[in-house]
């Protein structure tokens, strides 16, 4: 079966260390077994946006020699899809007023959840299992605000493009039984999923916008590529042993072990 990978940014800032580890990672899944690599948009919280930070991502990706299939699915492109899977959920939501400011509201819609345990075989963290009525609780699928939650988003593009191997940052381990709950009421493939430790900065917080993680710039592409293969674990020579961005890549995707990441310990 053809291995379908993707990188799925949301653009509330510029592409940071961190996201590139993430991205390397999908890529590498994808590549090293002549899969494809989609990348997909996730504008789906205009408010949240920096403007301009799609593009940012797209060039400074494209700069470091990532290269997707296809043309890239932008989020805010499919309300309708959203809405059609909203539908087919019916039987499973409801209505929900809770109104924080006491002001009339249209209502959220949330989805019910129950006590059988949902569990997976992360390929990096291994066996993971939630009762999401315990662990999570009945979940927002609409926005009372009218903005479409990440998880469904995120279920019905996967399924839409024929993801069946995700690839992303361990913050996202514990979303992955709610979004497996959908696939399951939706009648989705389950993909395959690997969690990789998220990169954290010199106060332990993991690298992200909140944190003002620095933007990765584009002058130094292969000593920051090197660092994210190290990151990984990925037992990689030093930048000065390759002559292009190329030659790194070739490297990484001939030598790409993702069980290093669980096998090795952390270093500094
Ligand atoms: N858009 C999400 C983020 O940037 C990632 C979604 C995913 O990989 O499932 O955190």
């Amino acid at each position: 079966m053809l291995t379908i990978g993707r990188f799925a940014p949301s653009p509330t800032g510029p592409l940071h260390l961190g996201s590139l580890v993430a991205a390397t990672a999908s890529y590498l899944a994808a590549r090293q077994v002549c899969g494809k690599w989609l990348l997909r948009i996730e504008d789906l919280d205009k408010p949240r946006e920096q403007p301009g930070a799609s593009d940012a991502i797209i060039h400074t990706l494209a700069a470091y020699g990532f290269e997707w299939d296809g043309d890239i699915l932008y989020q805010s492109q499919r309300q309708e899809a959203y809405h059609a899977a909203i539908a087919t959920l019916h039987a499973h939501t409801y209505p929900c007023t809770r109104s924080r400011k006491g002001l009339p509201t249209l209502p959220a819609i949330r989805l019910r959840t129950h006590d059988h345990p949902i569990g997976f075989n992360d390929k990096i963290q291994g066996e993971y299992c939630q009762r999401l009525s315990r662990d999570v609780g009945d979940f927002v699928l609409l926005r009372a605000d009218g903005l479409f939650a990440y998880q469904l988003a995120v279920v019905v593009d996967d399924a839409f493009q024929g993801v069946n191997q995700v690839v992303r940052g361990a913050d996202l381990l514990d979303n992955t039984p709610r979004q497996i709950w959908l696939q399951q009421l939706l009648g989705f493939a389950q993909p395959t999923y690997a969690h990789v430790p998220l990169v954290l900065n010199e106060h332990g917080q993991k690298l992200s916008k909140q944190t003002l993680a620095p933007a990765i710039n584009t002058d130094q592409r292969l000593h920051t590529l090197v660092r994210a293969l190290r990151l990984l674990r990925q037992p990689c020579p030093d930048a000065a042993d390759f002559a292009t961005l190329a030659d790194c890549w070739h490297w990484a995707i001939t030598h790409w072990n993702i069980n290093a990441i669980r096998d090795t310990p952390p270093s500094d």
